[in-house]
């Protein structure tokens, strides 16, 4: 059966264009034109995946996007006009998980989208080659090495793990570090990231499984 995907966007146009496009690619498509309808809809018909435009009627993408992560976890790839507003929405913790800008070619978003659902259907431990997150353990292997790591450590690398290719800023990180919700500060996830790439490198020296990415947070290389 073919993936669903809910184009959410105002210009008809584009609207079409974008179905068009990703039809052709063989996913079936539906359209909404206006932000309040797209939780109602995700909600009655879930799609599997959520092409965002961040200007809407209605209720725009940033709010949207967060209304469905009340409920939803389903794919989201947040469209903007503008290439400087990306950092700021990466930043914003809005759990989309991918961007793309306009102007943009269709087929540029069909391969995003694909990317998107590929990353979202794999089960995580396929995630990272080499590495394996024991759950019930609290421990990783890497490359057949048992990781050393702290709970804080452990659970930090099972936080990026869990999602390979994502960003997580470092708020984002704090929430799965501290349970609890002690009080620390953006260097706290500086330190252990630091402390866990040391150890990653112990094993494998030639590669950088930990990338940060500047000015927004970590993500775990793909
Ligand atoms: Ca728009």
């Amino acid at each position: 059966m073919s993936e669903r995907i809910l184009i959410v966007e105002d210009e008809p146009k584009l609207a079409a264009l974008l179905a068009d496009y990703l039809r052709a690619a063989g996913y079936e498509t539906a359209c909404l034109a206006d932000g309040l309808a797209v939780a109602p809809s995700v909600r009655a018909h879930p799609p599997d995946l959520v092409l965002l435009d961040l200007m809407l009627p209605g209720r725009d993408g940033l709010d949207v996007c967060r209304e469905l992560r009340t409920f939803s976890q389903v794919p989201v790839v947040m469209v903007t006009a503008r290439v400087e507003e990306i950092d700021r929405l990466l930043g914003l913790e809005l759990g989309a998980d991918d961007y793309v800008c306009k102007p943009f070619s269709p087929r540029e978003v069909v391969a995003r989208v694909r990317a998107v659902l590929r990353r979202a259907h794999r089960p995580p431990a396929d995630g990272v080659p080499g590495l394996v997150i024991d759950d019930d353990g609290y421990r990783a292997i890497y490359d057949g090495h048992a990781l050393d790591l702290t709970p804080v450590e452990f659970r930090l690398l099972r936080a990026l793990a869990a999602h390979p290719g994502r960003v997580f800023s470092r708020d984002q990180l704090l929430d799965h570090l501290y349970p609890d919700h002690r009080v620390v500060t953006d260097r706290t996830v500086d330190s252990h990231v630091k402390n866990l790439r040391r150890k990653l490198e112990q094993v494998r020296p030639d590669r950088e499984l930990i990338r940060s990415i500047y000015g927004v947070g970590y993500k775990l290389e793909e």
